[in-house]
């Protein structure tokens, strides 16, 4: 509540606004995320928190499917010094060819300094799933030391998120 210049009460308003009003992703889990953000915030608790459209993947339900988050390795070298990531696309998925869908791709790219993960870019069977991994590992500013350490499943798609990694630095094990 507030007071005019007249004496008068008057109302305090605020106007908030959540998805593609906002801008890009144009994506419904960008708007999603954005609602409870925005409800969070009128309600004052202090959960709420800024969102990072950097860390919002983006996933099209093609065949290949498509799914990518972050930055392309054009866009990280655009960064200047810190921008220059070292990606490597990974073919042959395992599991893939089982599905009877052998075409595949997976590229990541990272900072040349500090090694986190600046992106990741996916064409393959169930990516749209898988990009997920990648997603948490962006928003823990996770560095490819701590990909290539982390242990992955065999046989899964998800194999192949963790040789990309290898491919850029040390080298793939099944590639
Ligand atoms: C064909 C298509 C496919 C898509 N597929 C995907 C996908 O696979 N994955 C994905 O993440 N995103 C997808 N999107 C994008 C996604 O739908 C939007 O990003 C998301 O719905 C945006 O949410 P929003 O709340 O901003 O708007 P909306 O979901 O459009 O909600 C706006 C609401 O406001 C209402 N409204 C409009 N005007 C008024 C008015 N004057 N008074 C009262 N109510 C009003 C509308 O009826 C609607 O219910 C797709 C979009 C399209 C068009």
């Amino acid at each position: 509540m507030s007071w005019s210049m007249n004496g008068s009460k008057q109302t305090s308003r605020a106007c908030f606004a959540i998805g593609d009003l906002v801008g890009a992703p144009w994506l419904a889990h960008k708007a999603m995320h954005e609602g409870v953000i925005c409800v969070e915030h009128i309600a004052g608790l202090n959960t709420a928190h800024p969102l990072d459209v950097r860390n919002i993947p983006g996933c099209t339900y093609c065949r290949p499917q498509v799914a990518s988050i972050g930055l392309t390795e054009a866009k990280a070298k655009e960064g200047g010094p810190r921008g220059a990531g070292r990606p490597l696309p990974v073919h042959r998925q395992w599991q893939g060819i089982a599905l009877g869908e052998p075409e595949g791709f997976v590229k990541t790219v990272f900072d040349a300094k500090t090694g986190e993960l600046l992106g990741a870019h996916m064409i393959g069977a169930e990516v749209t799933e898988l990009i997920q991994g990648f997603a948490i590992a962006k928003a823990l500013e996770t560095t490819e030391q701590e990909l290539m350490r982390t242990v992955f499943p065999h046989p899964t798609l998800s194999e192949m998120m963790h040789e990309s990694v290898l491919a850029a630095y040390t080298g793939a094990l099944h590639i």
